[in-house]
């Protein structure tokens, strides 16, 4: 396949610059490793159609996020707010009975979520794109420029995928560190790559889907911050149509949750929850555990050390464009407003874009 522009990567930086293009029309093509589009975005269904919880984001903020605000009117979606009404809990020692606050907890702005979950923007975005130019299970492992001056995108068995004039990297710099290059990349910009956190990719989520919403009738928000764990911070994920569910953010390190293995670990979450909000939390319709620490197409070893704090992302300028522009840094990490967000995986698009 020639195409002008080879994108690599089908996650929300991805499919932006590949929906930008195609409206421009620029003929480009979307190689994507997984089977499936949306990289860290990940919905799992529900009961109903638009019924889906997601294990990986769930949260973005209009008022601070232009673009995001912008594409989710543009493609007609619905938002509705993170629900955060009643009391909150914090659990300080194993040995302690959780404290309530009455006063409960509101974020300033509010965070909103995705009728559809995030996956919605995913699903809408992906049909912007005619199917024949999306290739899922098209891991790109090299590139190289051929001697007739093409860029040659080919994967671990050496199969070639495409041939471009141009290719944008919509990925964790971490995992393009792991791709050939020939001719090589500069030496500094590999070593940025290798040394840029992949943001949220330590971390796993777990969610429980239950048949009543047992801590709203008790006056809980569903919040509640934990020192105990497994879960150090969890929230409301209950669809609005009515389907009742708690989330979780686990705090044991990946080393530690590998150690344990899932069945152990959600045993272990339900224990908390039932701690927290009662017993009726042991029995849920559904749990679902997603460690993406443990996925390939997301997460290094390196990501088993979360940074401390949120790392000041964005390519240094030198590294903006390589191969006289032709191979263009691009994901969420590459933003330099708000890397390792939503809004910064389609700032980054729009960069990426921007010189076509
Ligand atoms: C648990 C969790 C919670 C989060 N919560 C929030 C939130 O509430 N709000 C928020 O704004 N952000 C949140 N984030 C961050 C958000 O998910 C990311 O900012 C965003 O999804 C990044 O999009 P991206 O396209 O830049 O990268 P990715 O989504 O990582 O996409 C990269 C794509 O490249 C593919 N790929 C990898 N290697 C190759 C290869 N060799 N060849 C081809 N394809 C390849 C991957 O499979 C993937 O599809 C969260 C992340 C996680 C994990």
């Amino acid at each position: 396949m020639r195409v002008a522009c080879a994108i690599v990567g089908g996650g929300l930086s991805g499919l932006h610059a590949a929906s930008l293009l195609h409206r421009r029309g620029v003929d480009c093509c979307l190689l994507e490793a997984r089977q499936r589009l949306g990289g860290r975005i990940l919905s799992v269904q529900g009961d109903g159609a638009d019924a889906r919880f997601d294990l990986g984001p769930a949260w973005f903020w209009p008022d601070m996020q232009p673009r995001l605000r912008q594409l989710v009117d543009e493609l007609g979606l619905a938002a509705f707010e993170q629900q955060t009404r009643g009391a909150i809990l914090v659990e300080r020692f194993k040995l302690e009975a959780p404290q309530r606050y009455e006063r409960g907890f509101n974020t300033e702005p509010r965070s909103m979520r995705l009728q559809g979950g995030m996956q919605a923007l995913v699903d809408a975005l992906a049909a912007t794109l005619p199917s024949s130019r999306i290739h899922c299970n098209a891991p790109v492992s090299a590139i190289r420029e051929t001697p007739e001056g093409g860029l040659e995108l080919t994967g671990p068995q050496g199969e070639c995928w495409a041939i471009a004039e141009r290719v944008i990297l919509a990925l964790p710099p971490r995992l393009v560190s792991r791709m050939t290059f020939s001719p090589p990349v500069p030496e500094p910009v590999a070593r940025w790559c290798e040394n840029t956190p992949t943001w949220m990719a330590g971390q796993a989520k777990c969610l429980a889907v239950y048949g009543e919403p047992f801590w709203t009738a008790k006056g809980f928000s569903g919040t509640a911050s934990s020192f105990v764990g497994p879960m150090m911070e969890i929230h409301d994920a209950s669809l609005p149509q009515g389907q009742p569910a708690l989330f979780g953010f686990m705090g044991l390190s990946p080393a530690a949750r590998q150690a344990l293995g899932e069945a152990a670990l959600k045993e272990a979450a339900l224990a908390q929850l039932a701690r927290l909000f009662g017993p009726e939390a042991l029995t849920p319709v559904a749990v679902h555990l997603l460690d993406w620490a443990q996925q390939p197409e997301t997460a290094t070893r390196a990501d088993w050390e979360p940074p401390m704090g949120h790392p000041a992302y964005g390519v240094p300028a030198p590294f903006e464009s390589l191969w006289s522009g032709r191979l263009v840094l691009s994901g969420t990490e590459t933003a330099p407003g708000q890397g390792g967000y939503l809004e910064g995986a389609l700032e980054a698009a729009e960069a990426a874009t921007s010189r076509f």
